[in-house]
Order: structure tokens, then sequence, then C-alpha cells
């Protein structure tokens, strides 16, 4: 055995206890994935609105105006977009919104972590090299 192939085998049970470790964590987070109810990209925004005649109380004053009117805004192809919701949707839109975002940090976290063990598997295949 050459000098060479022994102190491989020495790195190799601890890149593989460290690839078992970020491969259960892995595991674990996808898991979450199930968990995800409904999910919309956007935010629910609550507005109240002047209705624009002159002689009505909202026209001066700021706590006289209409509303609360409800929207879904979201950016697609960097353009905004803005769609209307009825008091009952309001609810289920910004659910749904939240779980977007849950959704998002677990993509981001689950992306970072592949990313990792790829390293590591790939670590682990050359080291197995025959050369
Ligand atoms: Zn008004």
């Amino acid at each position: 055995m050459s000098r060479v192939s022994v102190s491989k085998s020495k790195v190799r049970p601890a890149a593989r206890a460290s690839l078992e470790r970020h491969t259960q964590r892995f595991l674990e987070l996808r898991r979450g994935l199930e968990q995800i109810d409904y999910f919309c990209k956007g935010t629910v925004l609550k507005r109240m609105m002047k209705c624009g005649k002159a002689q009505c109380a909202c026209a001066s004053d700021a706590t006289k105006r209409h509303g609360p009117y409800f929207e879904l805004t979201y950016k697609t192809n960097g353009k905004t977009v803005n769609v209307k919701l009825s008091p009952e949707a309001a609810p289920l839109y910004r659910a749904a919104a939240q779980q977007y975002r849950k959704l998002k940090t677990l993509l981001n976290r689950l992306d970072k972590l592949s990313k990792t063990i790829l390293r590591h598997q790939a670590k682990l295949a050359e080291s197995m090299r025959q050369d």
C-alpha cells in the first residue's frame, strides 16, 4: 500500500460521517415540504380609498376613507400585478402568501444543503479514483 492511499483512508470516515449528517438534515427538511399548504406568490394589501366625490367626508378626512379593500400584489416578469380580493378571500390569500414564503425558505435551505452534499459526494467519488 502506498503512502497516499493510507492518508486517503484516514479522510474517508470523517467525510462519510459528515455526508451522513447532511443527508439526514436534507431528508428532515424535505419532509417539511409535505407540511406546505396551498401557496400563492405575493402580498395581500389592505387599502382605504377615497371615492373621488368632493362632497364626501373621505375627501378631507383620512379616517373617513372607504374600505377596507383588499388586493393581492405580486411581480411577474418584472411587472407588478394587482388582483382585487373580496373580504372573504383576503384571509385565504394571506395564509397562502405565508405558505409561499415558507416554501421559498425551505427551498433555499434544501438548495444550499444539496450543494453541500453534492460537493461531499464529488469528493468521495474523486477519492475512489484508481490512479
Ligand atoms: Zn368618499
